[in-house]
């Protein structure tokens, strides 16, 4: 497989669906190879199946990330199969939306668990190598959702909120080693993302909206875009909202 990311190697978390799983599919149709991480071994080992028979190279690692070690021992996966880690997508996350008078605690903690000390863990793991090498690209997969909220909302913006703010500090913190930080945020897409919402009322309005949502590959596609940029070239921020989404 030849592209614009030959010789890189990628850590793609949360990679058993979704924008994680086309993410996985673009970076390896780019050439990368890729480390696909997430809870559902069979469902990466399918993916994984897929791209080496397009002729792709990616492997399989269970990883929750909300463990430190197994979010450390995912990139050290990377290091121990290919040498090295250029390409870091911190891409699981959980969106449980539900008014914050319901006080769905477990669904707060999950979230922040998931969305924000997950993706610190596997960046921290991550920056040390980069460091090392003189280069690197770390990839947070936020959401519009971090950047304006409305109600049910609330928490799952906290989190996504969070991530931006993160990553702006840390885009600032690690230009001089060559490592570069992309911040995207989507709106509605197409994925399992919403299945896990306990709220009735909130999925019977989600049941409700009628625009037609982006498709995982659309946004896939975004960060492929920005990864395989040189060098010299650092994409801060990428927004994409399906046409008909009006905020
Ligand atoms: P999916 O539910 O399809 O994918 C979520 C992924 O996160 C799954 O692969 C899941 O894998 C993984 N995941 C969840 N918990 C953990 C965990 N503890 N450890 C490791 N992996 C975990 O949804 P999306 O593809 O839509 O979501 C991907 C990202 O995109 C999320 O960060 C989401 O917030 C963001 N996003 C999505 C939007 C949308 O409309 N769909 C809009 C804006 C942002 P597994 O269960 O196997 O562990």
């Amino acid at each position: 497989m030849m592209g614009r990311l030959n010789d890189k190697v990628a850590v793609v978390t949360g990679a058993s669906s979704g924008i994680g799983e086309a993410t996985v599919r673009a970076l390896a149709s780019e050439g990368a190879a890729v480390v696909a991480g997430a809870r559902r071994k069979e469902r990466l080992e399918g993916i994984v199946e897929e791209v080496t028979r397009d002729g792709g190279k990616a492997i399989a690692v269970e990883c929750d990330v909300t463990d430190e070690r197994q979010a450390h021992a995912l990139v050290g996966r990377a290091i121990e199969e290919f040498g090295r880690i250029d390409i870091l997508v911190n891409n699981a996350g959980v969106m449980l939306l539900s008014k914050v008078e319901k006080g769905l605690s477990d669904e707060w903690r999950r979230m922040f668990d998931v969305n924000v000390l997950g993706l610190l863990y596997a960046t921290d793991a991550a920056v040390g190598a980069m460091k090392r090498q003189g280069s690197g690209h770390i990839v947070n997969v936020s959401s519009v959702a971090g950047r304006r909220t409305r109600p049910t909302v609330g928490v799952y913006s906290g989190t996504k909120f969070a991530v931006n703010a993160i990553s702006e500090a840390l885009r600032q913190e690690v230009l001089e080693d060559g490592i570069r930080v992309t911040v995207v945020e989507p709106g509605a897409v197409a994925t399992e993302l919403t299945d896990h919402i306990t709220d009735e009322e909130v999925r019977e309005g989600l049941k409700r909206r009628r625009i037609e949502p982006l498709q995982s590959e659309d946004i896939a596609n975004a960060i492929a875009y920005a990864v395989g940029q040189p060098q010299r070239v650092s994409v801060n921020e990428i927004l994409i909202r399906p046409t008909q989404q009006a905020n």
